[in-house]
């Protein structure tokens, strides 16, 4: 029986076929840096890899006004940015974000995992929060160009990668509530290593019963900051008391699970299928969480998008009907998760072999290790 699935707009828009690296270089001019790390510090930095804690040379940066639409594309030394303390985002909150990874593979060359994806979600952030749109060329330029600028600090080891985040947000001097007339669009970059420190671990997880970090007709399926700012109280709470993530439940009901606040969640049934909170507009439409779908549904699994209630799911592992859960997001790739608690009730969950499986599979594709079936991988250089 094949089944077909709708997919997602995000998933369309990632299919879009975009020009070669080769075709974009240059796009961002480059620009002189007389600020860049001695090879001995880069290389003391790249000895001990942290996650988004050192930066590498450079940034790419471009402008949006409402005269000249994007433009000064250059990539630029890294470095602090000077800003009018009237700027609308430090007032507002007018931000979007993007994170993605490149890799390096065997033979040394560098690639990226589904920037298309990414390139649509920054778009559709941007639209919720009245900022202008950036074409999917000028993204993946932006990457191209900054990759190629700063390619000695892609590491090679694993389980290593080079974090890039982009982000937009508005830097015109003015109080009033509005959208901003100037944006500026900047991508920095951040050899990292393991987003977890303790390896393959499961991590606790708190179920949040009093705060959301979204609400319906809000901002969930927006990559924004404002979004991460709801989620801190409760997660400092829940750090302070052990805990390792944040599961916060939908505003609505308070009943159904959202997702972890940096990301999304995957159960696994003792029958082998696999269920995950449908996109309710309250989610975070994660590319991760896009590519697991599809992975399992590849390999004939059965996977179902479906609104799941704390209290149903608490019973399905107190029966031993469902088996493993995990988390899923760029940044870890993918995290079992080990228990869940809140101020009624400690759950916890045994690890299996299908979320190690999801994350095997997953980062031998980003890795080149084997064949890439789906078109996900772009070759940056
Ligand atoms: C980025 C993010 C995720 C994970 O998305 P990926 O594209 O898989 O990295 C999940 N939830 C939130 C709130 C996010 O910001």
């Amino acid at each position: 029986m094949t089944t077909s699935f709708t997919p997602t707009a995000l998933e369309v828009a990632a299919a879009e076929a975009v020009p070669s690296a080769d075709e974009l270089a240059g796009t961002y001019e480059l620009q002189p840096n007389n600020n860049k790390a001695t090879q001995e510090v880069r290389e003391a930095k790249m000895a001990k890899l942290l996650f988004g804690k050192d930066f590498s040379d450079s940034m790419a940066h471009a402008t949006w006004t409402t005269e000249d639409g994007w433009h000064n594309r250059a990539i630029e030394p890294y470095g602090a940015l000077s800003l009018d303390p009237a700027a609308a985002v430090l007032h507002y909150g007018q931000e979007v974000f993007e994170g993605l990874k490149a890799y390096r593979h065997d033979d040394g060359s560098i690639w990226t995992f589904r920037p298309t994806y990414n390139a649509a979600r920054l778009n559709h952030s941007s639209r919720r929060l009245a900022i202008p749109e950036l074409t999917h060329e000028d993204f993946m330029a932006s990457i191209v160009d900054l990759v190629r600028a700063d390619n000695e600090w892609v590491p090679d080891v694993p389980g290593s990668s080079f974090y890039l985040r982009p982000f937009i947000f508005a830097s015109e001097a003015f109080l009033g509530v509005a959208a901003a007339s100037r944006y500026e669009y900047y991508v920095i970059a951040s050899p990292s290593g393991p987003y977890f420190t303790h390896g393959f671990q499961p991590i606790n997880v708190w179920v949040e019963p009093t705060y959301h970090r979204a609400g319906p007709g809000g901002m969930g399926d927006a990559k924004t900051g404002g979004n991460y700012a709801a989620s801190l109280l409760p997660k400092v709470k829940a750090h302070d008391a052990g805990y390792d993530e944040v599961l916060f439940l939908d505003a609505k009901t308070d009943k159904n699970l959202d997702e972890l606040g940096g990301m999304n969640v995957f159960i696994v049934m003792a029958d082998g299928s696999i269920k995950t909170p449908q996109l309710t507009g309250n989610i975070l439409a994660g590319n991760t969480r896009s590519c697991i779908i599809q992975l399992l549904r590849s390999q004939g699994r059965s996977v179902t998008e479906e609104t799941i209630p704390l209290a149903e799911l608490l019973e399905e592992f107190g029966s031993g009907q469902a088996v493993e859960m995990f988390a899923c997001g760029t940044a870890a790739v993918v995290t079992a998760i080990g228990s869940l608690t809140s101020e009624d009730f400690h759950v916890k969950i045994p690890t299996g072999p299908t979320t190690k499986n999801i994350y095997d599979e997953l980062t031998a594709i980003q890795l080149g290790h084997v064949e890439d079936t789906f078109g996900w991988t772009y070759r940056l250089m």
